[in-house]
């Protein structure tokens, strides 16, 4: 990969950044450089998801980031600016949420999106017609949808293993395998794959690529653990409100970095200045909300198993889960997310589903608010049914996405709809 290839204008100017700014000083506040501050003496994931990229406005000592609600940026003479010329290429908001979010995963470079799949194709940018990738089998819908529908016809093939079977995994791979596509925990049966692991399986010119969206960098961060590149739908935990979609694609690797850069200019798949702002600032409260996060939907998941009603519970934290042990060491927290069935099948599914006052039945994840579907026919709509029934993401499965809400009022809001549904329920 060269990465000459891919210079612009703005890598070039990032270059002549100075790489060890101050956190919160006007004298060093650098808004326009695209690299994060890895080198930042402030170490805590709350600090730097407050401070990182947020310096104080150099025009105008604004101590929030600003909007920049700008098409261009005026020039002093031909080719003479500040560091950006046309907002597609760079944006100052965009740059602080991308600095932010590349600091939480302890990299130094991340390209924001305008949303998750975004993002995600970006991924797929690093690929030419004849690649192969080898990804994980659970994955969300519509990244499946991506891999087997969009990038065959560009000549690019998946393999989907069971990532927990090294064996498998290697036994995947082809003389043309360039990329392993790592979704853990998975979207929606919260399977664990050990990260390390793949790392190690790794050869020259491959990369690893982690969706780390279930998690947030604060609960997982797949760099530390060898990974090459991490991606998020930031319109999940990372936002954490439910009001932007949008993605990142963070990684160390200059070279990677330019080539995501140099494909998100060609493109265009650029998140508005407003959504950079409302991510950024929902990120700053990330450390919170991931610890409310995790304490309920261990207490919901606990309280789920419990019940005789309730035939399976998909949680990393319970003792029971396959991965339970690795979820431990590889996760600073068991997540937000769990998947279970309640005795009576898709019928008593869609019963519970009908029937929570608190939970909303909506797709999506990791805002504040609690919410619950179906996977089957919403989150993986589009994938083929056979294969659906093959992972057993079949109708009788329902997903949670615990908020922060008081966690009594959701275990009552569950009970009852667990028993408003009991007709459903086969002896
Ligand atoms: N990855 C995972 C694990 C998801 O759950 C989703 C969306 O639900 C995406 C990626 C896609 O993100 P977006 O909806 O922001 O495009």
């Amino acid at each position: 990969m060269d990465a000459g290839k891919y210079t612009n204008a703005y890598l070039l100017w990032s270059a002549l950044m100075p790489t060890e700014p101050s956190v919160h000083s006007q004298s060093t506040s650098r808004p326009n450089s695209r690299e994060s501050d890895v080198a930042s003496p402030v170490k805590g994931f709350a600090t730097r998801a407050i401070r990182i990229g947020q310096d104080p406005d150099s025009a105008t000592g604004s101590t929030i980031v600003p909007i920049y609600q700008t098409a261009t940026f005026t020039q002093q003479a031909v080719g003479v600016h500040k560091g950006f010329d046309y907002a597609r290429s760079g944006n100052p908001t965009r740059i602080a949420l991308e600095r932010q979010l590349a600091s939480l995963e302890s990299a130094r470079f991340g390209v924001s999106f305008g949303s998750g799949m975004a993002a995600a194709h970006a991924v797929t940018s690093l690929l030419s017609q004849g690649d192969h990738i080898v990804a994980t089998r659970d994955i969300y819908g519509g990244v499946h949808r991506l891999l087997t529908v969009i990038m065959p016809r560009y000549g690019v093939t998946t393999t989907f293993v069971d990532m927990n079977d090294l064996d498998a995994v290697r036994a995947a791979v082809t003389p043309a395998t360039k990329l392993f596509w790592v979704e853990t925990p998975t979207n929606p049966l919260l399977t664990v794959i050990d990260i390390a692991a793949i790392a190690g399986i790794r050869k020259p010119g491959q990369l690893v690529a982690v969706d780390n969206t279930f998690c947030s960098p604060f609960l997982q961060r797949p760099i530390e653990l060898g990974a090459d590149i991490t991606w998020h739908s930031t319109t999940k935990y990372i936002n954490g409100h439910s009001d932007v979609v949008g993605g990142i694609v963070i990684t160390d690797n200059a070279d990677v970095h330019a080539q995501i850069s140099f494909h998100q200019n060609a493109i265009g798949a650029i998140p508005g200045p407003q959504d950079a702002y409302l991510t950024l600032r929902g990120a700053k409260t990330l450390a919170l909300r991931m610890r409310e996060h995790v304490k309920n939907a261990q207490i919901v998941a606990d309280w789920l198993d419990t019940r005789d009603d309730v035939s399976e519970v998909y949680y990393p934290g319970l003792k029971a889960h396959p991965q339970y042990e690795l979820a431990a060491r590889q996760m600073d927290g068991s997540g937000g997310v769990l998947s279970f069935r309640a005795r009576g099948g898709a019928d008593r599914a869609l019963a519970i589903a009908r029937s929570t006052k608190i939970f909303n039945l909506a797709a999506s994840l990791g805002g504040v608010e609690s919410l619950i579907c179906i996977p089957t026919v919403m989150t993986h709509g589009s994938m083929p049914v056979a294969e659906k029934i093959a992972l057993g993401v079949t109708d009788d499965l329902l997903r949670v996405s615990v908020g922060i809400e008081d966690v009594e009022d959701l275990i009552v809001d569950l009970e009852q709809a667990l028993t408003r549904s009991q007709v459903f329920a086969v002896a």
